[in-house]
């Protein structure tokens, strides 16, 4: 299914580790709203494919440099999907992968991407894989550490690739868009909203340019970076 594909698990790690600091991305689209970064770049490109599909259970593992236009063709063919954009050309224009949309972390539509996230197979600072969450849609093993890596903008792990819960066809067509008068994505008042001005008093916000409103979030971020990425070699896409 997917475009590109030849790219190993081993190889990708190896381009990360040859590099003190790094920033790891997917097709770079969104990297506009990441905080600006000169140094060396790895690409998840070619790190590509579906590695389960269970129909019944409506799970899929799919690989972080998966594009998400080659994943929701697939989906389709067996009556499932996601609820994200449909159509809206400032959103779904621009090429994408799998990995850029879930540590992107922006809004979807259809609700909070990390919720669609079971389970995580992320490569650490320090070269050592590692799995968190589940493949299974139901699971009290462990902690939903994915829950924390969605969003993170590259910033604490790299992201190889998700297990996510799917949706029926048929529901994802039946939700409408909101109006998009532009690209910027807004969280208040405990809800997210597209093209929205930001308003004051906002607890944070992302919009052009990654840009925030001051919080608690920056300093959580530096705290969350010192304990899971602490040689510093992931560079951070939030400001
Ligand atoms: C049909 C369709 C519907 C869509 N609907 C939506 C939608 O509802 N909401 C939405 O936001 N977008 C949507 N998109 C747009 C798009 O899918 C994402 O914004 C996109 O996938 C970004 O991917 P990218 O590879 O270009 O990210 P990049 O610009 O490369 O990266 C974005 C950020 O994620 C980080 N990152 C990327 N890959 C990894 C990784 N493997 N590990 C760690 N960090 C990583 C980068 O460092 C950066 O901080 C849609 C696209 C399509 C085709």
């Amino acid at each position: 299914m997917a475009r590109g594909g030849d790219v190993t698990v081993t190889a990708f790690r190896e381009a990360v580790l040859g590099h003190p600091k790094v920033r790891v991305v997917g097709s770079g689209s969104r990297l506009a709203w990441c905080s600006p970064w000169d140094g060396p770049t790895v690409s998840t490109f070619g790190l590509a494919g579906i590695e389960e599909l269970s129909v019944p259970d409506r799970l899929v593992t799919v690989l972080a440099g998966t594009q998400v236009e080659d994943l929701l063709e697939e989906l389709k063919t067996h009556g499932l999907g996601l609820p994200l954009a449909q159509g809206d050309p400032v959103v779904t224009q621009r090429y994408g992968t799998i990995g850029g949309l879930f540590m992107g972390g922006l809004p979807a539509w259809g609700g909070e991407t990390r919720d669609w996230v079971l389970g995580m197979q992320v490569l650490r600072g320090d070269g050592s894989l590692a799995k968190v969450g589940a493949k299974v849609a139901k699971s009290v093993a462990g902690y939903d550490g994915q829950r924390f890596f969605v969003g993170s903008r590259g910033g604490l792990v790299a992201c190889l690739s998700v297990t996510l819960r799917l949706w029926p066809l048929a529901l994802v067509d039946s939700l409408r868009a909101p109006a998009f008068e532009d690209v910027r994505a807004v969280w208040f008042d405990g809800q997210v909203r597209w093209g929205a001005s930001v308003p004051t008093g906002a607890d944070w916000w992302i919009g052009q340019g990654g840009a925030r409103s001051p919080s608690s979030v920056p300093d959580l971020e530096r705290r969350a970076k010192s304990i899971l990425d602490p040689s510093g070699r992931f560079a951070e896409g939030w400001l």
